[in-house]
């Protein structure tokens, strides 16, 4: 971002940075420019595709008119607020910057390649008719070359990542930006934008069971939750792991959709672990992880389509009919592996699935079932509500060991053992699998393993109320192993 200049007016663009405190972009355009106008685009070109009823479209939808309010509040003027446009950004961005004839437009950086692309295509509109793109760092603490190994190249190890990322980290990188000072210059609307936020009808889509969910949008959402979280956050270490536990933040959608600042929440967790604050550090490292996998992604955007480790992609994945069988079991909850099960149904009843259980049900579908991590790569970002591509790309890799920094080859989770340890007394298994809730705390985990008369008082026939285990855990482990290990010996070569 550029030394202050002074513009009569210019657009501040929002898209995954939906509050208007802290906002880095925002405070540019206001230091910059005497009056500023704020636009949301619904863009089409993004939303087309997305299923009608997509808990990530709801959330943004009622999140924007949260911002809205929030913009008209924050400006003392109800002829404030935020434009909003409904289909290309590529092409309607131009047009109304033009329309508004303002000088610039500022937006925060989006590191997704498609946003990416079309960032490229907004700056060309604009500057054909002699408006300038300026993009702030915001999602992130430190972005692209910013944390670099000594040698000036990227890391691939997070170990040595991280210890550079907290060692870089100073106050001012956590430091807020100051919007609020600068309120009086966001401007009025021209009348033919005052309009209400479209209805989520109109973009075409039907409401979901958001409603029904513990998670609020937009900006007020986001703070219930940060506070909620910040108050048990020194447990974070001890209870993370354990699903049918409140102890994760649940933060996730509200980085992604930007309604809460990443400063905002690293400024805390760092002046905590800085206290040595065990539970404080371990939610400190997590962040790191994301900005570790986004930093990756733009430095190796092979990895959106490929193995970062490039020869891994010659792993032999099972595509065929069997493998689709597989994968269609595993979509639907129905692998007769009761953790894994729960976890793909917690997926779907809510977009919300536990960081230990997607690294089980990752980890079952590419080592145990020999599917393309590829595969379940997309069901998750057609079903998670804080999907990021960075992250679930990140993590889907490292699940597979086909990744930077992944899981060796030879360690394989087994679900049952995962589901003993985590969910010992079946509490989170009941909650997801009510067929199998009569069932004792001994079996739960492994059904098959119960006698014909424990299956009968719990009112279970295999096969028919819940299915047998879709593979020998032998077996399939000794098979991933042996598809994993040519590629071991190739590399020996
Ligand atoms: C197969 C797989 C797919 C995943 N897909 C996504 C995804 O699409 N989007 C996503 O944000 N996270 C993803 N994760 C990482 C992690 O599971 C989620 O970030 C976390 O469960 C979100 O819940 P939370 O906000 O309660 O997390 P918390 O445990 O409270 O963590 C706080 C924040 O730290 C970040 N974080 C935590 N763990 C990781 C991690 N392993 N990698 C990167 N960032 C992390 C997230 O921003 C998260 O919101 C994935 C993990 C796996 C194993």
């Amino acid at each position: 971002m550029h030394a202050p200049e002074q513009f009569d007016a210019g657009l501040m663009w929002f898209r995954r940075d939906l509050r208007c405190q802290d906002n880095a972009a925002l405070f540019h355009a206001l230091r910059a420019c005497r009056r500023v106008y704020g636009v949301f685009v619904f863009d089409t070109e993004f939303l087309d595709p997305l299923p009608r009823a997509d808990r990530r479209v709801e959330f943004m939808h009622r999140s924007v008119e949260a911002l809205d309010a929030d913009l008209r509040a924050l400006a003392g003027n109800a002829d404030a607020g935020l434009i909003v446009l409904h289909g290309p950004a590529r092409t309607l961005l131009p047009e109304l910057a033009q329309a508004l004839h303002v000088q610039a437009v500022y937006t925060n950086q989006d590191y997704e390649p498609a946003a990416i692309t079309r960032d490229n295509q907004v700056r060309g509109g604009l500057a054909n008719v002699g408006i300038s793109l300026r993009t702030a760092k915001d999602h992130v603490i430190f972005e692209r070359d910013e944390v670099l190994s000594l040698s000036g190249t990227p890391h691939t190890r997070f170990s040595a990542y991280c210890a550079q990322w907290l060692a870089q980290l100073t106050p001012f990188h956590a430091r807020a930006y100051e919007v609020e000072t600068h309120a009086a210059r966001l401007a009025t609307r021209p009348e033919v934008w005052r309009t209400p936020v479209p209805a989520l009808q109109e973009l075409g889509f039907h409401a979901t069971n958001l409603a029904q969910l513990a998670l609020l949008p937009g900006r007020a959402g986001a703070l219930t939750q940060w506070q909620e979280f910040a108050a048990r956050m020194d447990q974070y270490h001890l209870t993370r792991d354990y699903p049918a536990v409140r102890g994760p933040s649940y933060l996730g959608i509200h980085l992604r959709f930007g309604t809460l600042s990443i400063r905002e929440v690293v400024q805390l967790a760092w002046d905590r672990y800085r206290q040595g604050d065990p539970g404080a550090t371990k939610w400190l490292v997590e962040l790191v992880w994301r900005e570790f996998y986004i930093q990756l992604l733009t430095h190796f955007p092979h990895v959106v389509e490929h193995a970062f480790q490039k020869d891994m992609d010659r792993l032999p994945w099972d595509h065929g009919p069997h493998g689709r069988k597989l994968f269609a079991a595993w979509c639907a909850g129905q692998t007769g592996f009761p953790l894994v099960d729960a976890g793909m149904r917690q997926l779907h009843a809510t977009g919300y699935m536990h960081n230990r259980l997607r690294m089980v049900a990752a980890s079952f579908l590419t080592r145990q079932l020999g599917v393309d991590w590829r595969w379940g790569e997309r069901h998750f970002a057609e079903h998670l509500n804080d999907y990021e591509l960075a992250s679930n790309n990140g993590n889907w890799q490292w699940a597979a060991g086909t990744g930077c920094d992944a899981q060796p080859w030879f360690r394989i989770f087994n679900p049952t053992a995962q589901s003993l340890q985590y969910d010992a007394q079946g509490k989170f298994l009941r909650r997801y699998l009510p067929e199998l809730a009569r069932l004792p705390d001994e079996e739960i985990h492994a059904p098959e393993r119960a006698s014909p008369i424990e299956l009968e008082a719990a009112g279970i026939t295999l096969g028919v109320d819940y299915p047998a285990p879709i593979v020998d855990l032998g077996e399939a482990r000794r098979a991933a192993l042996q598809r994993h290990a040519a590629i071991q010996q190739e590399r020996r070569r």
